[in-house]
């Protein structure tokens, strides 16, 4: 069965969602914008007004519902969870209060499924009870898209592991209490196998961030980037630290990156939402030439586009996480990738429209559309380029693909016409039509 409707008791939680986003979530983006402050826990003015709303999103059963049930969660499911980002995404505070934020969501998912019983009790307890963050520690400087160009190190010595090399753009890295790096452990082994995955304490001595990078909409010198570039020089950390196995770092990276994309996707199309109730309001609020903005066809053509792509996109979305929750596992695979490279034009698209609505006031910093603006390019960049997801999806359709038998392709007209003529030859002849 195909079905588009949801059920009562879970509308009614996301009816609640809703309203708590909007009254609760969003004035915290405007009392604490800076991109790191969700993610500080050092900061106790927010977390005086952070903790009680997170006990109320507790008692209403909403918490960390990223997390299936086998892995500690409520297990709501992926499609439940995508109704679920689509209003938490129109709050850049609103994950930190629901327990879903990323990077920690996909963290905890890796501790879940391949910590110890003590690396789940140290780090994923804390990080789940929403008292710590966490950082991934992947992309190099000189290599992102491809992990084959990894050189971080890690080496055994004695009863330790010494991790030593450099990682760039490791969201969080100055607020986390602990990092999982991903190092080289074997360089001479297949490109999936030679590298294996760390649990990091962040006070570990030879942690040693070299700036703290920032993104469009940070200031350029005041080192609060919220992106470490970081210097992990002789790190060492006891054998235990290793999530997963020796030379599993592919793996352990890929179970959290499926994951990540689509949690995203599900979020973005809150923002969207979001960009064009306010272009909506815009039309019907300011005039010009005689006229609402809504009575000019330019911009109901705007308003129309919007409208449609995010229907599609959505309906792509929810989709997926059906995939996700329903079929074996990685099925959804291409999908994901095809979240993925939707997102980043959906999101540009749509964005760069509201601001065009709100003129001068959409090129401000006045208004949400700022932060989304500063976004846009970080969504075609951040869990691998759009080219390379492109290139997935492609690899995926043209695997199994087979060549035309002969001169012209299968669905050639003339062909297929000659061929539909003889097999009808006996009636088309006797009505004189052959
Ligand atoms: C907001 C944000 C948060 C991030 N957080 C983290 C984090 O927490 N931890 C972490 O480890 N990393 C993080 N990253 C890094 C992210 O994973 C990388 O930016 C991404 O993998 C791309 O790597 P790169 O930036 O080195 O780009 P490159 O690999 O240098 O690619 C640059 C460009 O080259 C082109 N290109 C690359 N590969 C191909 C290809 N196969 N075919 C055709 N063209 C190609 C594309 O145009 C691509 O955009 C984050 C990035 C952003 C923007």
């Amino acid at each position: 069965m195909w079905g588009f409707s949801t059920e009562p008791e879970f509308q009614a939680k996301l009816d609640w969602m809703k309203h708590f986003v909007k009254d609760e979530c969003e004035p915290l983006d405007l009392l604490f914008p800076h991109n790191g402050d969700p993610y500080d826990t050092g900061n106790a003015t927010a977390r005086a007004i952070l903790r009680p709303l997170q006990e109320e999103v507790k008692r209403q059963g909403l918490w960390a519902c990223h997390l299936g049930q086998h892995l500690g969660g409520p297990g709501y499911g992926q499609l439940k969870l995508g109704l679920m980002n689509e209003i938490l995404g129109r709050s850049y505070w609103a994950p930190t209060v629901f327990g879903t934020a990323a990077p920690d969501t996909g963290n905890a998912e890796i501790l879940a499924m391949f910590g110890t019983d003590q690396q789940k009790a140290r780090y994923l307890q804390p990080l789940m009870d929403g008292e710590i963050v966490s950082c991934f520690s992947m992309t190099e400087p000189q290599a992102g898209s491809d992990p084959k160009e990894f050189v971080c190190r890690a080496w055994r010595d004695g009863d330790e592991w010494v991790i030593d090399g450099e990682k760039w753009f490791s969201s969080n890295a100055r607020l986390a209490s602990f990092l999982i790096v991903m190092a080289v452990t074997d360089p001479g082994a297949s490109a999936y196998n030679r590298m294996s995955m760390f649990v990091v304490p962040a006070d570990t001595p030879g942690i040693n961030i070299v700036r703290n990078v920032g993104t469009l909409d940070e200031p350029f010198d005041d080192d609060r980037g919220t992106h470490g570039y970081i210097r992990y020089e002789q790190v060492r950390v006891p054998l235990d630290a290793i999530l997963g196995g020796p030379g599993e770092g592919f793996k352990v990276a890929q179970a959290r990156l499926g994951g990540g994309r689509i949690h995203h996707a599900m979020r973005t199309v809150g923002q969207c939402s979001r960009a064009i109730e306010m272009m909506v309001e815009r039309a019907v609020s300011r005039r010009t030439q005689g006229r609402l903005l809504s009575e000019h066809e330019f911009v109901q053509g705007m308003i129309a586009d919007s409208i449609i792509e995010l229907e599609q996109f959505r309906l792509m979305v929810l989709k997926t996480a059906w995939m996700i929750d329903n079929e074996p596992h990685g099925a959804a695979r291409t999908h994901i990738a095809m979240c993925k490279v939707a997102m980043a034009k959906v999101y540009h698209d749509i964005v760069q429209r509201a601001i065009q609505l709100h003129g001068s006031l959409g090129a401000s910093n006045e208004t949400p559309l700022a932060r989304m603006w500063a976004l846009v390019p970080s969504l075609a960049l951040a869990d691998g380029p759009t080219e390379v997801h492109r290139i997935q999806i492609a690899k995926s359709a043209l695997k199994d693909a087979q060549p035309a038998p002969g001169l012209f392709p299968t669905d050639h007209n003339v062909t297929r016409r000659d061929a539909a003529r003889r097999r009808h030859a006996d009636v088309l002849v006797a009505a004189g039509a052959a």
